[in-house]
């Protein structure tokens, strides 16, 4: 039984090694148009501040690596159309041009996404960058060295990281965000504030509520961009608005999202028996709502990849779903996102609770005891957690993960105020600040749900 996996990174990779595990007999192609496979884009900022040397260092596979394993790696190619009546694909060699067609048994899609464009006009000026692609990024980094005046547009996290990234290496950075706040889709107002803040502490530029509406080249050689709140002159923009699933192959011969994402069922198998889907290019469970949503994570394309590569012949095993975790380290404050927002929560029409948390994270008694502010999210109704977002000077990373761990598996505030967590002053107060999250949201809904 013939493979055919398009692209080949993270999604595209954990669902080949999931083929060989699982279907040794298996006859495996992947194609792939890059000549680099597994480019971890999160590096992207850490190099330009320093702390990864080289781009280089953070791919995590090779293509020899399945070579060895008797897959045909295909990089440097493209594939361009699919017919998923005839189970047959045109592929072309980027290098000789040579166009051919191949088939398939089973096809696995995991060509991701792409930077979404900005119709901004003047968008396509050669001082505009993007920063999803291994070149993207080496491009990006590069730049670095010759250009003192940055302009980022768009305040996600990629954008929030990048502004970070340039400041610290010296560079002038303004952060240009169309919402009125930074990180809209994934924090409260309170928090946002305090990122905004931790950024302009540091010297970046952060103007919100602003749109960027044209690119110019400037009389001394520089780009002059006009947003709606006047004009500034830099030396280049990166651009960070959000990402598009890049599906075009398969349109109209699957079921899609309408933002184009492919639909898929808990196996990752699409609307066509043969087709599965992972990665940026697909939908998620999301188990807040328990509806497909669009998310675009590595964390989310390796799930799925590896799913793919299990599912590819059989329903063998189910998604999990997801909260959609995130987190980021901006000026050494650790903030990290699960599951709903308030305002996520009260669009999706639940009865929506918050209480915001705010303590040392250990005993005041002990060096560092850091203050941690936890935004908790639940549904008055059925008093289930919804989502949480944490901020500190200490690494919280884990705790947002159990918070999520707490939200797939449908747990109460009440059960949060009183889960079993360790103690030790080096670790905790003797309720852990996830506890006392969970009991100010029990205190707020007049005490304990009996059980
Ligand atoms: C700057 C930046 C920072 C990020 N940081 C994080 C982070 O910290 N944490 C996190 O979880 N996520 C992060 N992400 C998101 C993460 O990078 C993506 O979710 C992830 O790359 C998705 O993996 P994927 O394999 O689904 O798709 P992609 O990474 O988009 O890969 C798809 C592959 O398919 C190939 N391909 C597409 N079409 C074809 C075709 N027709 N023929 C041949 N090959 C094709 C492409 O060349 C590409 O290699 C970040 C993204 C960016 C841009």
């Amino acid at each position: 039984m013939k493979v055919v996996i398009v692209g080949s990174t993270h999604a595209g990779i954990a669902a080949v090694k999931q083929v060989l595990a699982n279907y040794p007999e298996a006859d495996i192609t992947v194609y792939e148009r890059q000549k680099q496979i597994s480019y971890l884009a999160c590096a992207t900022y850490l190099h330009i501040e320093g702390t990864v040397r080289s781009l280089a260092d953070t791919f995590y596979a090779e293509p020899d690596d399945f070579v060895k394993q008797g897959v045909k790696m295909a990089v440097q190619h493209d594939v361009i159309s699919i017919d998923a009546q005839a189970h047959t694909l045109v592929v072309q060699n980027l290098l000789t041009k040579q166009k051919t067609t191949d088939s398939y048994d089973k096809l696995i899609m995991a060509t991701g996404s792409i930077t979404a464009i900005p119709a901004i006009v003047g968008i396509e000026n050669t001082k505009v960058r993007l920063c999803k692609t291994f070149d993207q990024a080496r491009d990006l980094c590069a730049a670095a060295a010759d250009f003192q005046r940055v302009a980022i547009i768009g305040g996600g996290y990629i954008g929030v990281e990048l502004a970070e990234g340039y400041v610290r290496t010296g560079h002038d950075v303004t952060l240009i965000q169309k919402p009125t706040r930074l990180l809209n889709g994934y924090l409260e107002p309170a928090l946002s504030q305090t990122v905004e803040a931790l950024l302009t502490g540091h010297g970046v530029h952060v103007l919100t509520n602003t749109r960027a509406t044209r690119f110019a080249n400037s009389a001394d050689g520089a780009l002059t961009i006009t947003t709606t709140r006047g004009e500034l002159t830099v030396d280049m923009a990166a651009v960070s608005a959000g990402m598009l699933p890049q599906t075009d192959l398969l349109t109209g011969q699957v079921k899609m999202a309408k933002n184009g994402a492919i639909l898929t069922d808990d196996y990752m198998h699409s609307s066509n028996p043969d087709i599965l889907a992972a990665g940026d290019n697909a939908v998620i469970h999301y188990n807040p709502t328990q509806t497909a949503a669009y998310s675009p994570l590595a964390s989310h394309a390796v799930r799925q990849g590896a799913l793919a590569g299990i599912n590819v012949f059989e329903r063998r095993v189910r998604t999990l779903g997801t909260q959609s975790s995130t987190g980021i380290l901006i000026f050494g404050h650790t903030i990290a996102c699960v599951g709903m927002t308030t305002a996520a929560a009260k669009a999706a029409r639940f009865n929506v609770g918050s209480v915001r948390y705010q303590g040392s994270y250990r005993p005041d008694f002990m060096p560092e005891a850091y203050q941690v502010t936890i935004e908790l999210i639940y549904n008055r109704n059925n008093r289930r957690i919804l989502g949480a977002q944490l901020l500190s000077k200490h690494d919280i990373s884990q705790s947002a993960n159990t918070i999520s761990t707490l939200i797939q598996n449908r747990a109460t505030i009440d059960q949060l105020a009183l889960v079993d967590m360790l103690f030790s002053p080096n670790f905790s107060q003797p309720f852990n600040y996830l506890n006392l999250a969970g009991q100010m949201a029990v205190a707020q809904e007049n005490g304990y749900q009996r059980s």
